[in-house]
């Protein structure tokens, strides 16, 4: 018993990591410096910016934090701001009853537990209120250097549409990819798969015809 679920796994390894390997290479080449669309200057700025863009684009985070960074400077001015200034001064990226709490919250436990300071670890990172595995996953890439799989919508949907993973929820997507993916290569995999979620393989309408990714994925080989 044990044998053959042994032989059934070194199978998959085995037919899945060639195939990989092409996959980084085709992403590789086509997004040749990934690099993340949350304009930040600081760990800090990051982590605020990435909780600003739950159900909002990128493009109108950015519109807001140059004032908002101007304005809040450290963590204590998030903790101590007052909670309707905070929300007119984030309103246009939506949901901001949820957001000003949310930094407000955060402010408060980086300056009671951290010094103010943003934590360097997963663990203590997702201890932080409104901080999820992909927003830690991307402050410890971007800021610190420290290898992760940012595993947001663009990266769920077309590690799924790879048949890189099977499953539905991050977590267990972030697991799966760790498996086949080099760690060396975990943070510009993920920087790149948003990048290409963005420009060819949107959530509606993939445009597989003009895919480089094609010839190595399933799910456009089943549609074009
Ligand atoms: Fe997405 Fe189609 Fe490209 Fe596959 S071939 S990655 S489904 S756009």
């Amino acid at each position: 018993m044990t044998a053959r679920a042994g032989t059934s796994h070194t199978s998959k390894r085995a037919t899945t990591i060639p195939r990989v390997r092409q996959i980084l290479a085709i992403l590789a080449r086509e997004y040749k410096s990934p690099k993340c669309a949350l304009v930040h200057s600081s760990p800090l700025e990051l982590i605020v910016a990435t909780i600003l863009s739950a159900q909002c684009t990128d493009a109108r985070v950015n519109q807001v934090t140059p004032a908002l960074f101007a304005k809040y400077r450290s963590a204590a001015d998030y903790a101590e701001a007052p909670a309707g200034r905070l929300e007119e001064d984030i309103r246009s990226t939506g949901f901001f009853r949820n957001k000003a709490r949310a930094l407000r919250n955060l402010g408060a436990a980086l300056v009671r537990d951290h010094h103010g300071q943003v934590p360097r670890t997963m663990e203590e990172l997702t201890a932080l209120p409104g901080v999820g595995r992909k927003t830690a996953n991307l402050v410890l890439a971007e800021a610190f250097g420290v290898p992760g799989i940012v595993v947001d919508t663009h990266v769920r949907r077309i590690t799924q549409r790879l048949g890189l993973t099977r499953r539905s929820d991050p977590d267990h997507i972030e697991r799966d990819l760790m498996q086949v993916i080099p760690r060396v290569s975990w943070n510009r995999f993920s920087l790149r798969l948003i990048q290409h979620g963005r420009a060819v393989c949107k959530a509606r309408n993939p445009r597989c015809e003009d895919c480089a990714l094609l010839r190595v994925c399933p799910e456009g080989l089943s549609r074009v």
